[in-house]
């Protein structure tokens, strides 16, 4: 996002939907003049830390979009964050600063079949990914969840299978998406990939891919959404030297 378009929205709405996700619904004047469609595209919630400093900003998934609305879908982990604690503890009335939308990513949709993978972090994305396949569509969705109860139903193609892992305590040398993937069957033909998950899982999962399947670049969605042991400031730091040390294609 070159330079982001910054509104004040108001908190609807907040949420509990699963244990460990809590949705915000966002509306007010603000969201006057919002394009429109802008479901599975990212906004920056902006947190202003006086004259001194910039802002801190967090990347966040619009998870559902109405005319006077937008829902974001927080996970609430361990160690909270300025916006994982910002929506734990909202409460109608509230106000935050948001930028953006940024671009949409969804998966290729002219594929012979599918595969996707994230962790719930891309639960939202994921979401608005398999609702928009083709009926038709054909493939996998892997989804690791934090506890069996924050499964939510999905609206998915009646041959796109979804496959639900749990990992209560991510941790930097676990694989769990890659191991769960490495077991399913590679179907024939043109696959589209969409993955994004945290860092070390996702570079696991690229590897694999690089390795073993010639995924064309057009057909390829790779992302990292968050890192272990940093916050958003140090994971944009790491994604900016892995994408020097591994460029695309
Ligand atoms: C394009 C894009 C879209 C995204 N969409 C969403 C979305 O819709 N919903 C969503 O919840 N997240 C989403 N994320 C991920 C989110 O931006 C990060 O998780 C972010 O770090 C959360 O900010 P925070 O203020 O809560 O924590 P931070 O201040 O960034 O980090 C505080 C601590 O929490 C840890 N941490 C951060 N995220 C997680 C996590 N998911 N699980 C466990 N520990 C974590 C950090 O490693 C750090 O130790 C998206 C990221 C990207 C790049």
């Amino acid at each position: 996002m070159g330079k982001p378009e910054k509104r004040e929205l108001e908190v609807v709405r907040s949420t509990r939907i699963t244990p460990h996700m809590h949705r915000v619904t966002l509306g007010g004047e603000g969201l006057a003049g919002f394009p429109a469609d802008q479901e599975s595209a990212y906004i920056k919630l902006i947190f202003p830390r006086g004259e001194e400093e910039s802002p801190l900003m967090r990347t966040y998934t619009i998870r559902h979009q109405r005319a006077t609305e937008i829902d974001v879908d927080f996970v609430l982990h361990e160690h909270m964050g300025p916006a994982s604690g910002w929506a734990a503890s909202a409460r109608p009335g509230d106000r935050i600063l948001v930028g953006g939308p940024g671009a949409k990513k969804l998966i290729q949709p002219q594929a012979d079949w599918f595969l996707l993978a994230g962790d719930m972090t891309a639960l939202p994305a994921i979401s608005v990914n398999l609702a928009a396949l083709p009926d038709d569509a054909r493939g996998h969705a892997v989804i690791e969840i934090a506890d069996p109860a924050d499964k939510q139903p999905l609206v998915h193609p009646d041959n796109l299978q979804v496959h639900w892992i749990i990992n209560p305590r991510p941790d930097p040398t676990g694989t769990p998406l890659l191991d769960k993937v490495q077991g399913l069957p590679w179907l024939d033909g043109q696959p589209a990939v969409w993955a994004a998950c945290e860092f070390g899982s996702m570079r696991a999962l690229r590897r694999w891919l690089k390795q073993t399947h010639e995924v064309p670049r057009s057909h390829l969605y790779v992302s990292s959404y968050w890192k272990i042991g940093q916050t958003e400031d140090g994971h944009k730091l790491a994604k900016r030297q892995d994408a020097m040390a591994e460029p695309a294609g």
